[in-house]
């Protein structure tokens, strides 16, 4: 791959060379002006619906899976370091109560039933989970609601331990976008973020999921980690060039998941 001479004009790095607040919700926290009551916020959610209905279109969740084997040291979500995995199905559990007290008390404050559009699952990795929590877990989710026929749902993924099961199970519900977090392909900078993972095994993440009918494969990578250099970074992007995702998210080092 060749880069561009093309010098970026000294305003796109005045404009942008800034600190940013996370993107995970919109407007992002440092923008919320209120602090909810759990009723206010049931009214809220509730009115969002019957506006979400009027209209035709469903909601977006997401649901957030903690766990993971190892931390990668540049973490910044919120993360739960277990290699015990018989965490997850008590985790799954606790999910599914939480979403039958929303959807018992949504139905007292609401008149339509809830429909979704959505749903983005994150972490932490949620491939942590087995394929068969995953599927009990949004089983669950689903079983007593309804689905607009433009859904579109999505999962990060941890390519070291995301098996075609997971992958498979996912997609027979209807997931169709995943998003692995690759961040720097570089030994050394893997190493010192604790996070070694190869090209191949992204090769063969990738494949599976296009394989089974996934159409969008997003990778993200982090410029500013430790001991990375321009010629990492080149050497980083020639391989993503070579495994071709439909997708990249490139963002600072401090605000990533995955
Ligand atoms: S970066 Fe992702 S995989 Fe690594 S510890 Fe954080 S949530 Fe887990």
């Amino acid at each position: 791959m060749s880069f561009p001479d093309k010098k970026p004009h000294p305003d796109l790095f005045k404009k942008y060379n800034i600190q940013g607040p996370r993107y995970t919700s919109y407007p992002t926290v440092p923008y919320w002006s209120e602090n909810p009551t759990p009723e206010k916020w049931l009214e809220t959610i509730a009115q969002a619906q019957d506006e979400g209905a009027a209209k035709g279109v469903g909601a977006a969740i997401y649901i957030h899976i903690p766990f993971c084997e190892s931390l990668c040291t540049y973490c910044g979500c919120n993360t739960r370091i277990s290699r015990n995995h018989a965490v997850g199905m008590p985790y799954v559990e606790t999910v599914l109560k939480e979403w039958a007290l929303y959807q018992t008390r949504l139905k007292e404050l609401s008149g339509n039933r809830t429909r979704i559009t959505e749903i983005h699952l994150g972490g932490g990795t949620p491939t942590f989970l087995s394929p068969q929590e995953l599927g009990t877990l949004l089983k669950g989710i689903l079983d007593h609601v309804e689905v607009t026929t433009d859904f579109e749902f999505s999962v990060e993924a941890d390519p070291r331990v995301t098996k075609r099961e997971h992958l498979s199970v996912l997609r027979e519900v209807g997931f169709k976008r995943l998003s692995l977090g690759i961040q720097d392909f570089d030994p050394t900078v893997q190493n010192v973020v604790h996070r070694i993972q190869s090209e191949e095994q992204v090769h063969e993440v990738t494949q599976t999921a296009r394989e089974l009918g996934y159409t969008s494969v997003n990778y993200d990578l982090i410029y500013g980690l430790p001991f990375q250099t321009q010629q990492s970074i080149h050497q980083t992007v020639d391989a993503v060039c070579r495994l071709r995702p439909d997708r990249i998210a490139f963002y600072g080092y401090a605000s990533s998941c995955r």
